[in-house]
């Protein structure tokens, strides 16, 4: 069972209008709700692939439990902590030909007592897991190094840690003495890492940076490339992975997609080339569906088939077939 952590959940609302008129009324004629947060996306896709999954976080009130039942309808398992105030909502307003204005509430504030809940609730559930999602942004009240603190719980119950964030709470993860077993920054994500410039087509650069000290002890690093698939590295060994061109309907939640594959992939022991291709098939499933966070599982042999997987010798730009 793979547990995937979701510290700020939300409903994530989504306004379809033809023009979004500005200082007066917009009537969207249709509206949808999901339970979203990157956490959640992960969580859906690995459960849409059949592979067990448990979603943890932090839900209150009302919206929490529209999460909750969300879930429920879904038939996805999951075991939150239950908090006096409010999960946030998302509003994403997609309008005027192809554009999206989004309007992104903070979220409640966790205090001290909350935050113990949370983490004796995860210790318990780390018990019967095979490994553990982290994604997202943490929300108000938590010090940026709570996910270096899951990761190290997690060690001590001998389980390895995939994390998805950014910023501060990145940092902090890399910082800590436990290391998150996988991270999977983006190009930008991992030029904000390193404070430097990232050229996804200098390949030679590239394994400098993923072997920089900021990131040497950590075991895999996939950068992923978007349509041009990824570059990682698995501890010592380099991978250059190349996907082919397909039709995108909508590449939101692609990398919670690609982190769902790598997951399901990872805990079931599978080799090097099938995690890289596992992850980048649910990547690019999820960018051919309208809606974020979900793959169509009877596509999955035909795209998996499509990926390539080189190893890239060190120090030179030569990629091995
Ligand atoms: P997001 O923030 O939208 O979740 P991300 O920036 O973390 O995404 P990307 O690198 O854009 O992640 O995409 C992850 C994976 O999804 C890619 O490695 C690839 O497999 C697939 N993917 C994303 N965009 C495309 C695309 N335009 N064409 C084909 N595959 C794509």
């Amino acid at each position: 069972m793979i547990l995937t952590v979701t510290m700020n959940p939300s409903i994530d609302i989504s306004y379809p209008l033809a023009h979004l008129a500005i200082d007066t009324t917009n009537r969207p004629k249709t509206t949808t709700k999901t339970a979203g947060g990157k956490g959640l996306n992960v969580t859906r896709v690995i459960h849409l692939l059949k592979h067990p999954v448990v979603a943890t976080g932090i839900v209150g009130g009302n919206f929490g439990r529209f999460i909750e039942e969300q879930l429920d309808a879904d038939g996805i398992a999951h075991h939150f902590t239950h908090i006096d105030q409010e999960t946030r909502n998302s509003i994403a307003i997609l309008h005027d030909g192809g554009q999206q204005t989004e309007v992104l509430e903070a979220g409640p504030t966790i205090n001290a007592a909350e935050q113990a809940d949370f983490i004796a609730a995860f210790d318990q559930l780390l018990v019967g897991c095979d490994l553990v999602t982290m994604s997202g942004s943490l929300p108000q009240g938590l010090t940026p190094d709570f996910y270096a603190t899951l990761i190290a719980h997690a060690a001590n119950a001998g389980k390895k840690v995939l994390l998805d964030s950014s910023g501060a709470s990145l940092q902090a993860a890399l910082q800590a003495d436990v290391k998150p077993w996988l991270i999977k920054p983006n190009e930008t994500e991992l030029a904000g890492l390193l404070g430097e410039p990232v050229d996804k087509t200098d390949l030679v650069r590239l394994q400098k940076q993923l072997t920089h000290p900021v990131l040497a002890a950590v075991e895999w690093i996939v950068v992923s490339l978007g349509k041009d698939g990824a570059f990682v590295r698995h501890q010592e060994q380099f991978y250059h992975v190349t996907i082919p061109t397909i039709q995108v309907v909508n590449p939101v939640g692609s990398g919670d997609a690609t982190l769902a594959g790598l997951a399901m992939a990872l805990a079931a022991h599978q080799d090097d080339t099938a995690v890289l291709k596992t992850a980048m098939t649910t990547g690019m499933l999820n960018t051919m569906q309208a809606r974020t966070g979900w793959v169509d599982a009877a596509q999955f042999d035909p795209y998996f088939s499509q990926v390539h997987v080189a190893t890239v010798k060190r120090g030179s730009a030569y990629v091995n077939d």
